[in-house]
């Protein structure tokens, strides 16, 4: 193993409560963290002004702390960021790895209908990527990471083992738009650089970002964090889990009288096992926990189980 310090993370969205889903993904990276001695970061991903609350931002930091989960240092802010974001996309523009494309949606839009009336792939491929900046219009425009054309992008992933993706389904995707604002794909990976996040510990929903924040790293030559995508949770019902099944946010359990140790040990138990150990001390579970012993396949929520 390797033995560099561990610095994890929990970079919740504040859209919303704390669910049972986020709870688990912070205990996850806290446990992997603490027992090793090494740092446990909260990043606050509010770069969606339009969804994200301090109301938000306060539940989730309350949840947290219900359920014993401290963090080291102040939580920073994505958004407070966006500064930084943009001096590295201008950073890529001026190594010649990423351009400024002018395309304007309707452009992009004919682009797409085009290539599905004539059965070609759908991923736009912009004009401007290899354009003479002299012949540049004075124009708004994006900034796009240049994708590599040929070969695969493999994310060695501590779960789902090695999974590849062909670069040609992968886009030049947009770091900067027109405004100048970052996309939230650049901001992630400038963050986790940042913050020197050895281990990205998060839902399986974001392996697909994966393979394009990878694309980042590389265009910058940046180290790639340990990755460890985890399956998401499911209902009894076997469906993605949802209000639909009751799953209430971490506060609702704390006011119905649920001890956080109980909360913790059930938590830890959703996807991750140690052999047939049900029960353990929170340093029995920090001991214990590794990214081995994470299952492949979605953990079932069953909250009869945490009426013991
Ligand atoms: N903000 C994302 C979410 O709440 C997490 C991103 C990440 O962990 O990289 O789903």
């Amino acid at each position: 193993m390797s033995q560099m310090p561990v610095v994890t993370r929990f970079a919740p969205s504040p859209t919303g409560y704390l669910h049972i889903g986020g709870a688990r993904t912070a205990l996850f990276n806290w446990l992997y963290a603490r027992g090793r001695g090494g740092k446990f970061l909260l990043r606050i991903e509010d770069t969606d002004r339009e969804r994200s609350t301090p109301e938000a931002t306060e539940a989730i930091l309350k949840g947290l702390t219900w359920l014993g989960l401290d963090w080291d240092g102040e939580p920073i802010s994505q958004f407070d960021r966006a500064d930084r974001h943009a001096e590295v996309a201008h950073q890529l523009l001026s190594e010649g790895k990423a351009y400024k494309c002018f395309a304007t949606q309707e452009e992009i839009e004919a682009f797409r209908e085009a290539a599905r009336a004539d059965g070609r792939s759908t991923l736009y491929r912009s004009p401007w990527r290899d354009a003479d900046p002299a012949t540049h219009p004075d124009a708004p425009f994006v900034v796009r990471v240049k994708a590599p054309l040929e070969g695969e992008t493999i994310i060695h992933d501590q779960v789902q083992g090695d999974v590849r993706i062909r670069n040609d389904q992968l886009d030049d995707m947009v770091l900067l738009r027109s405004d100048g604002t970052p996309t939230y794909m650049l901001a992630v990976v400038v963050d986790d650089h940042d913050m020197g996040i050895t281990h990205v510990i998060r839902g399986d929903d974001h392996l697909n970002n994966a393979a394009r924040q990878m694309l980042v790293y590389t265009a910058l030559g940046w180290n790639v964090p340990i990755w460890a995508h985890i399956p998401l949770i499911h209902g009894p019902d076997g469906k993605k889990l949802s209000k639909r099944h009751g799953a209430l946010g971490v506060e609702e359990y704390q006011l119905m009288g649920y001890p956080a140790a109980a909360m913790r040990n059930y938590l830890a138990r959703l996807g991750w096992s140690h052999g047939d150990d049900e029960f353990f001390t929170d340093s029995q579970a920090q001991e214990w926990f590794d990214l081995k012993g994470i299952g492949k396949s979605p953990a079932r929520l069953d909250f009869k189980k945490l009426d013991h």
